[in-house]
């Protein structure tokens, strides 16, 4: 009988590793992917929903590429449960999965038991997150569309590590992108519980300050203690009251609950540890992690295109392993990220992370990589084809 390989999580990471532990092992492992969702959603380019130049409909794919083309068995359900000793994956509908080899790759869950106010009856529908793209993604557009003309609207940045580092700061470009158009008297106010602006920093701030004066106010080191969503009000670690017509609350951030639960986690209880050279986890043999819910190595942000570096990594070395062949010594991963200032102009940050043997992590290569230095037309064509092959590399 061929090798088993079980997926655990259709999104950027796990998809990307069911098709290419197929077509790396010429077919010779089966592979199984479970993913309750009907198809795929792309988070990446979902804030320009937000911004009214895509629809969700433009975001969504279809995983019959991995199966007709790829072979892998999808399996629409979720995983309920791993036995790492028994090497079996429990189903919410009881059924069990056998596996030599486990990827999961369940992306991120809310710490939603960190801001009270959220844990209310009916909180987490009127203070949407809209961080897994999707129905809250539309949702959160649609009440963008109905806030008269002055109001304010309240995002929240959680503290760092979060899912995709500079993805609040493009959304607040969306966001003041639409009312500049729509309702030019209204503001977005930007809590965030950093520092300052995690990513393309300066980049973001010339942006806000040249084409979004008095559309956008930045408050850093603005903790989000806690929210009354009925009201709208939103109260910092040091008892700061705000209040806005709309929210969009993004919580803190942790591993997906399956990892949580199966004990892959490491001692803060928030992200999995792994060996890099195999994604494999270091709590359980034979189970890799890969994806957001990792803790990442230094400087490698959470992001879709590192998804699919860590998937790659992760599928040369199952199959290796699966062959009796030793994985290769000296992964190699690339990031890039874009973002969306307008419906056109883009701006980017890339990298380029080398494994190194001494201290069993990944580093960033001195003078690789780089950065914008303005938002141009050019970008946004480059974004967009970024966007169209990773979802051809990522499903077919
Ligand atoms: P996901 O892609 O979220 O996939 C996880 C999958 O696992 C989901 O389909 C889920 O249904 C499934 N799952 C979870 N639990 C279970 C279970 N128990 N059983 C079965 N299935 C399960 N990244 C970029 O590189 N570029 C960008 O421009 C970019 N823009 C972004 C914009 C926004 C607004 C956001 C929110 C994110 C953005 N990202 C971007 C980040 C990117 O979306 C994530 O880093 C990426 O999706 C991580 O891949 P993943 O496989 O870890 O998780």
């Amino acid at each position: 009988a061929k090798p088993k390989v079980v997926v655990i999580g259709g999104g950027y990471g796990g998809a990307t590793a069911a098709k290419h532990v197929r077509m790396w092992s010429d077919h010779g492992i089966d592979v199984t992917l479970v993913e309750p969702n009907p198809g795929f959603i792309s988070c990446p380019l979902s804030n320009l929903v937000l911004g009214g130049s895509r629809q969700l409909a433009d975001l969504s794919l279809s995983y019959d590429g991995l199966q007709r083309t790829h072979g892998v068995t999808l399996v629409r359900e979720r995983a309920e449960a791993i036995d790492a000793q028994r090497r079996e994956v429990r189903l919410a509908g009881g059924q069990t999965l056998s596996y030599d080899r486990l990827i999961v790759s369940p992306g991120i869950d809310f710490m939603f038991d960190q801001i009270p106010g959220l844990q209310k009856p009916g909180a987490q529908e009127q203070a949407l997150h809209a961080w897994k793209a999707g129905a809250q993604t539309v949702e959160l557009r649609r009440r963008m569309e109905a806030l008269p003309d002055g109001a304010v609207m309240v995002m929240t940045v959680p503290p760092a590590p979060y899912r995709c580092p500079p993805g609040p700061y493009e959304r607040a470009c969306q966001v003041a992108h639409y009312f500049k158009q729509a309702k030019p008297k209204s503001k977005l106010l930007l809590l965030d519980a950093n520092e300052d602006v995690t990513s393309k920093g300066a980049l973001f701030k010339r942006v806000w300050a040249e084409r979004y004066a008095g559309l956008i106010e930045y408050r850093p080191k603005f903790t989000t203690a806690d929210i009354d969503a009925a009201s709208g009000m939103v109260i910092s670690d040091l008892g700061e009251k705000v209040q806005g017509a709309l929210l969009n609350i993004i919580p803190p951030q942790r591993a997906g609950a399956i990892a949580m639960q199966a004990g892959l986690a490491n001692a803060n209880k928030r992200w999995c540890d792994v060996d890099f050279m195999t994604m494999e986890s270091l709590q359980a043999k034979n189970i890799h992690v890969i994806g957001d819910a990792i803790q990442v190595a230094p400087l490698m942000p959470k992001s879709a295109h590192m998804a699919n570096q860590h998937a790659k990594v992760c599928a040369a070395a199952v199959v290796d392993l699966l062959s009796g062949r030793a994985p290769d010594a000296r992964p190699m991963m690339t990031n890039t990220c874009y973002s969306f200032v307008s419906d056109r102009d883009v701006i980017h940050v890339a990298s380029v992370h080398a494994y190194d043997a001494a201290r069993k992590t990944l580093l960033v290569v001195p003078g690789s990589g780089g950065l914008s230095s303005a938002p141009s037309e050019l970008e946004g064509v480059y974004a967009a084809n970024w966007a169209r092959n990773i979802w051809a590399d990522t499903l077919m």
